[in-house]
């Protein structure tokens, strides 16, 4: 038989049997175990979908595939059942990101620090806004994603690993408490940055911006979270912004040169560099608001400085770059030879 050529109907004549056996005996009856990663959806129900994949075979091609046969995964069960129509769900909750445990936190701190009730109506708005991110891809999330229990544990999580809680912590994971601690270090400036991430989810602006490529990368973070750094980057990739900021630094009399290492891409590229230099949104991410960019926002910067400053947190400003570049020059003066201090490498250039 040819694995994964199975039909709608085969996959529907599945489900009537497990309907008919029931969860238990239909598992049993062909060897497989309970489903721990894609569960499949069929009118309000939920089916495990390694199972039925296997078992519709039986009816397209003589005999069920044995549990070995296959795996439930992207590479086999799901994927079938999507091609022919099924809705497919993670039967486990995506790990929670920064920006979540942002907005949790600063529930946890709104309530001093002490864990919140699942029925809690603050606990219960939350879940709702948590439901709209556009963080997880819809297939991760099962109909358990960001419940109100699922909330409630995460305020205990949090306030259990709070300095003053007198009792034994539970299993909580390093970025919840790194969260914490910047709330507790700068509770005004993290209060913003949680506000202005609902702001931005209740009023659609971060539903419609795009994922960065960059986010599941190391050297690209910031304790703000993904939501607005990509607001940070669509504000500064914007082609019109740009082009005013560049006509409006030409205007001056002034060169396109990087604010933090001066490089010019014209003298270094010549004419195919000419008019080129990217932009930098300087303004802190928990102070930039709603409103609309100023030209005196944005910063000339090169590609390799702009990765530089982005790539850790906190973001130094074009102006402590320089300080950070001459200093680094200065120390390495001092240890290298004239000649190969001379010639900076620019490797990494054009990564955007
Ligand atoms: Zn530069
Ligand atoms: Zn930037």
């Amino acid at each position: 038989m040819r694995k994964g050529a199975i039909t709608r109907d085969d996959v529907l004549k599945a489900i009537d049997e497990y309907d008919h056996l029931g969860r238990d005996r239909f598992l049993s009856k062909y060897g497989y175990k309970p489903a721990t990663g894609y569960l499949l959806l069929h009118e309000d129900r939920t089916y495990d979908s390694k199972a039925i994949a296997g078992v519709a075979h039986k009816f397209r091609h003589g005999r069920a595939l044995r549990p070995d046969e296959l795996s439930g995964g992207r590479s086999h069960a799901a994927r079938w059942l999507a091609k022919v129509g099924f809705l497919i769900r993670s039967s486990r909750s995506p790990d929670w990101t920064r920006d979540e445990i942002i907005l949790a936190c600063d529930l946890a701190m709104a309530n001093g620090w002490k864990r919140l009730e699942f029925d809690d109506p603050r606990v219960v708005e939350l879940s709702d806004l948590l439901q709209t991110m556009p963080i997880h891809p819809e297939e991760q999330r099962n109909e358990l994603f960001r419940n109100p229990n699922g909330v409630a544990r995460k305020t205990v999580d949090i306030t259990c690993r709070h300095p003053d809680y007198p009792g034994k912590p539970t299993n909580g994971n390093a970025l919840d408490v790194e969260v914490m601690n910047a709330f507790l270090s700068r509770p005004a400036e993290m209060a913003e940055v949680a506000r202005q991430i609902r702001n931005g989810l209740t009023s659609g602006e971060f539903q419609a911006l795009l994922p960065e490529a960059e986010e599941d990368d190391q050297d690209f973070s910031a304790p703000e979270g993904r939501l607005l750094i990509r607001r940070h980057r669509t504000r500064e990739r914007d082609k019109g912004l740009r082009k005013r900021k560049i006509a409006a630094v030409l205007r001056q009399g002034r060169r396109l040169a990087c604010e933090a290492c001066g490089f010019d891409f014209e003298t270094t590229y010549g004419p195919r560099g000419a008019g080129y230099i990217e932009c930098h949104h300087v303004v802190p991410l928990h102070e930039a608001g709603e409103g609309r960019t100023k030209l005196s926002d944005l910063a000339l910067i090169c590609a390799n400085c702009h990765r530089m400053i982005h790539r850790r947190a906190p973001w130094p400003t074009p102006a402590e770059l320089r300080s950070l570049i001459q200093s680094t020059a200065t120390q390495g003066a001092a240890l290298i030879p004239p000649q190969s201090a001379a010639a900076p490498s620019r490797a990494g250039l054009g990564h955007y």
